[in-house]
């Protein structure tokens, strides 16, 4: 599965009508507008450190960094002064996307999160966990068996070195496992809890995992088969945000929510700012009215998309998630 989202990624730019899918930062300018406010406030909330890393993993075409940059630049001159951009990124073809929109605001590109540079930072990642690789495990009789690819097709083998697993399952239940997703996270909330700081982390899945085979692979805004050869459609999973949660805390963070997408956005005001800039464009009223109410509607992406937020135990509660 790493392989085939490594040729996915490295060789297209999938976004958009005329890609494979699309995402909230291209759906609707507001959302970036939105998270670089959110990284703003939070960032006052930390006391304001100078320099800051606002560092994006997998940030696609560049746009939510964007459009969080204008919106930061317009009200928030201050922590615009203190913030160098960072990029986490492994596809070429992105990375040259990124460069074109964002050109010289980014402070350094990098292949893992891990070698960004050290201090307080503020972390910004949509879908990017969903296109980490997963392990899926079939119950058969009392055990647990691998799910693999081999020669084109799924065949099952005794599972290799498993991670723990529930004790009991019905015949045939997927259990799905994140290995890198939690590695990952865990890192980051080592980080946080060292340097300081904040991850704000908005994706797909259930806030209680649970059993289920959700590897799914899109092509041409349809679905497709995941053994489509050669990364020649996307492949992702649901993101398990229990478990992500769990990995963040033992990495020594805090954890906030995980929350539906619509409830997150519509407290930071993302509403709000959509009805303004339909005023202002009135010919586009409709189309981006209609792209910000996709963002939040339970039956579009409201209620499937979550946010969490990872951070320094120290720190308030970042805004969106006080309880209501
Ligand atoms: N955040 C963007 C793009 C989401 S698609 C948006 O919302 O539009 C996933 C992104 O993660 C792409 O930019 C992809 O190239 C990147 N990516 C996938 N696997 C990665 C990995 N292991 N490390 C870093 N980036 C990765």
């Amino acid at each position: 599965m790493a392989a085939a989202i490594a040729a996915y990624y490295g060789t297209r730019d999938p976004f958009g009508r005329a890609g494979d899918f699309t995402t909230a930062p291209e759906i609707s300018q507001a959302f970036g507008e939105c998270l670089g406010l959110w990284a703003a406030v939070t960032w006052e909330l930390m006391g304001r450190p100078d320099p800051v890393v606002l560092a994006e993993f997998g940030p696609g075409r560049g746009t939510l960094m964007a459009d969080a940059l204008r919106a930061i630049d317009q009200v928030a001159a201050p922590f615009r002064a203190a913030l160098r951009v960072h990029l986490v990124e492994t596809s070429p073809v992105l990375r040259a996307a990124q460069q074109a929109r964002l050109g010289d605001t980014v402070s350094g590109w990098h292949a893992d999160a891990r070698a960004l540079p050290p201090g307080h930072a503020l972390i910004l990642a949509n879908e990017f966990l969903d296109a980490l690789p997963i392990r899926q495990f079939v119950r058969r009789g009392d055990a647990w068996m691998e799910r693999f690819v081999a020669a084109g097709s799924f065949v099952e083998a005794p599972a290799e070195a498993p991670p723990p697993l529930p004790l009991a399952a019905p015949e045939g239940a997927v259990q799905e496992v994140s290995e890198a997703a939690q590695l990952l996270v865990a890192g980051l909330g080592a980080r946080l809890a060292a340097e300081g700081g904040a991850a704000l982390l908005l994706d797909y899945g259930p806030a209680e995992g649970g059993f289920g085979d959700s590897l799914q692979a899109v092509r041409g805004h349809a679905s497709a088969d995941p053994l489509t050869p050669g990364g020649g459609a996307d492949l992702t999973a649901h993101v398990d945000f229990a478990a992500i949660a769990v990995a963040a805390r033992a990495g020594g963070a805090a954890v906030h929510g995980p929350l539906p997408q619509g409830v997150f956005l519509q407290r930071l005001g993302l509403m709000s700012r959509a009805a303004i800039l339909a005023r202002s464009a009135p010919r586009n009223a409709g189309l981006v009215l209609s792209g910000a109410e996709r963002l939040v509607a339970p039956e579009g992406m409201g209620r499937l998309f979550k946010a969490l937020c990872l951070c320094h135990c120290g720190l308030a509660t970042p805004p969106g998630f006080d309880p209501a």
